[in-house]
């Protein structure tokens, strides 16, 4: 069982390939869905692939600490850094600050930056987190992350300047399960080499056609699967298609020979 840990090392030693090229993607012979359903890519995927929950910010936090602003704020750390960074910096900030609305919202901007510094970006990252603050004092606190209906939620947190779609999605699925699915850069690549979705699709192109494809139940423990499988095989640049345990149903490895 391959182990998304360990994917620097697990890489030594394979060929590297080049990234995809459109030429590639246009040869697709045929979608994935094709000849397997989610169902069977998501077994196929689970029994293949072990991942540390200790390793998801968004699940550390959940599990760790249980409160619904404490996972939005984890995953508006999680934002284009690594996933040890991201839950290094959460779990200084819960010691510095605090990860509840009302601390993040008092405290000034440069201290939580300097709790943060290790999640990058960590002054965008800091006045994020006091406007999500701001948004949930605002919506009347924490409750209302549990009890706002999702489409009301999102609409509501997207307003606020540093939280997009993707970290409204984690949360959502990851706090309050509803079948939606997030799509970073792992799953979107993943979606179109796996001709579910064209490479220039829209946000929420791409995560509609994950989810059709996976179903809602799975949806977001696939979103972690494909952060997994994109980490030790689908790799931007050297995807390992010899060795992944979708070689024999992914279209992806038959446009590159052609
Ligand atoms: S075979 Fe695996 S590594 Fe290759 S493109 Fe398909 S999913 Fe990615």
């Amino acid at each position: 069982m391959a182990k998304a840990e360990g994917a620097g090392g697990a890489a030594r030693g394979t060929r590297g390939t080049r990234s995809s090229s459109k030429a590639e993607l246009e040869r697709l012979p045929y979608s994935i869905r094709d000849v397997a359903d989610g169902g069977l890519v998501f077994e196929r995927l689970k029994s293949s692939i072990k991942y540390d929950w200790r390793d998801y910010v968004a699940l550390v936090a959940l599990y760790e600490d249980g409160t619904p602003f404490a996972v939005l704020a984890a995953v508006i750390l999680s934002q284009n850094t690594t996933d040890k960074n991201s839950v290094k910096a959460y779990l200084s900030l819960r010691e510095k600050i605090g990860v509840d609305p009302k601390s993040i919202a008092e405290a000034p901007v440069e201290r939580i930056a300097e709790a943060i510094k290790l999640a990058g970006l960590a002054r965008q990252k800091a006045e994020a987190l006091k406007g999500a603050a701001a948004k949930v004092l605002e919506l009347g606190g924490e409750e209302a992350l549990v009890k706002l209906d999702p489409e009301t939620l999102k609409r509501e947190l997207l307003q606020v300047r540093g939280v997009g779609p993707k970290t409204v999605d984690v949360f959502l699925s990851a706090y309050r399960r509803v079948g939606v699915f997030a799509v970073d850069t792992h799953a979107r690549r993943i979606a179109v080499r796996w001709g579910l979705a064209r490479p220039n699709a829209s946000y929420d192109e791409v995560s509609r056609a994950l989810l059709e494809f996976f179903g809602p139940e799975r949806a977001e423990e696939a979103h972690r699967l494909l952060i997994a499988l994109g980490r030790l095989y689908c790799k931007a640049k050297r995807p390992r298609c010899g060795e992944c345990p979708l070689r024999d149903v992914c279209p992806y490895p038959r446009a590159r020979q052609s």
